[in-house]
C-alpha cells in the first residue's frame, strides 16, 4: 500500500531547491503503526463525482493537515483542454479557473490537479523558481497541453514528473484515436484485436520534444494499483486523487 508518491524530489540534486510535490492516494491516514481499515480508504478530493458531499467537502481541510500544506491549493475546473492558469498574485477567486494546469513563481502557493486515470504531471525549473501542475488526459495531449505548459517557463531548463495514471496494460482505446498519436504508441492484442494506448510514453515523448530532458515516470498504473488509486475506467463513478506542487521559501 502506498501513502503518497513523492519521488518527484529525486529529480533534484542537493542542495534542495525548495520544490515540494505530493501525490495523494485513497488513504487519508499515514500507515505508521496502525492497522488499515476501510474507513481510512476514502480520501476522495473531488466534489463532482457523487460521493457523500459532507465527506468530500471535508477532505480538502484534511488534506491541509495531513500534508502540512502552507496554504489551501488552487483548484481548477478541469475540462480536458490546454489552458494553463498563471497564478501571479496569492488571491483566491470566487470561481474555479477553467484550466487543466496551473503555474506559479510564488512561494507557498499550492497548485493542484485531480485525476483518476489521466496523468498528473509536475513541472519545475531546475533552480526551483517556478512550478506547474498539469492534468494530462489523451484529449489534452492531443491538443498540445504539454507544449502549452512548457511554454509557460520561457525556455528555462525543467524537471518533469509523470504520476500515476492508466498504463498501456489497461488503457483500451478505439481505432479513432490513431489519428491523434504515433502508431508505435499503440499495442494490439493479437487474439482479441483490442487496442491499447501508452499514455505515459506519449506524455514523455511530448516533454522530450518540448526540450525537457529530466523526466521521471512513476510507472504506476491506476488500474493495476486500484487499492491505492482511483480509476475512472475501472470503477465508473469514483473519486479523484490530488497531485500538488509548491515552492517553499528557502
Ligand atoms: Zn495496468
Amino acid at each position: 500500500m502506498i501513502d503518497e508518491c513523492s519521488d518527484f524530489h529525486g529529480l533534484f540534486g542537493l542542495p534542495d531547491q525548495g520544490v515540494r510535490a505530493i501525490c495523494t492516494t485513497r488513504w487519508h491516514r499515514p500507515a505508521s503503526g496502525r492497522i488499515r481499515s476501510k474507513n481510512d480508504q476514502d480520501f476522495n478530493l473531488a466534489a463532482h463525482v457523487g460521493d457523500d458531499p459532507r465527506r468530500v467537502l471535508s477532505n480538502p481541510a484534511l488534506l491541509l493537515r495531513r500534508f502540512n500544506l502552507p496554504a489551501e491549493p488552487v483548484w481548477l475546473d478541469q475540462v480536458h483542454g490546454r489552458n494553463i492558469h498563471k497564478v501571479v498574485v496569492p488571491k483566491k477567486s470566487a470561481s474555479l479557473p477553467v484550466a487543466d494546469g496551473a503555474t506559479t513563481r510564488l512561494h507557498h502557493q499550492v497548485l493542484a490537479v485531480l485525476t483518476a486515470d489521466c496523468l498528473p504531471l509536475v513541472l519545475a525549473t531546475l533552480d526551483g523558481a517556478q512550478v506547474a501542475a498539469v492534468h494530462v488526459g489523451w484529449r489534452g495531449l492531443a491538443s498540445g497541453i504539454i507544449r502549452a505548459a512548457v511554454d509557460c517557463f520561457n525556455g528555462a531548463p525543467l524537471a518533469a514528473w509523470i504520476g500515476p495514471g492508466i498504463g498501456p496494460c489497461h488503457f483500451e482505446v478505439g481505432p479513432e484515436l490513431k489519428e491523434n498519436f504515433a502508431a508505435d504508441l499503440f499495442s494490439a492484442n493479437p487474439v482479441s484485436n483490442r487496442l491499447f494506448l501508452d499514455l505515459p510514453q506519449a506524455a514523455e515523448r511530448d516533454l522530450t520534444t518540448a526540450g525537457v530532458s529530466k523526466i521521471k515516470t512513476s510507472g504506476l498504473c491506476t488500474v493495476c494499483s486500484i487499492e491505492d488509486f482511483y480509476s475512472y475506467r475501472q470503477e465508473g463513478k469514483t473519486g479523484r486523487f490530488a497531485t500538488l506542487v509548491w515552492r517553499e521559501a528557502v
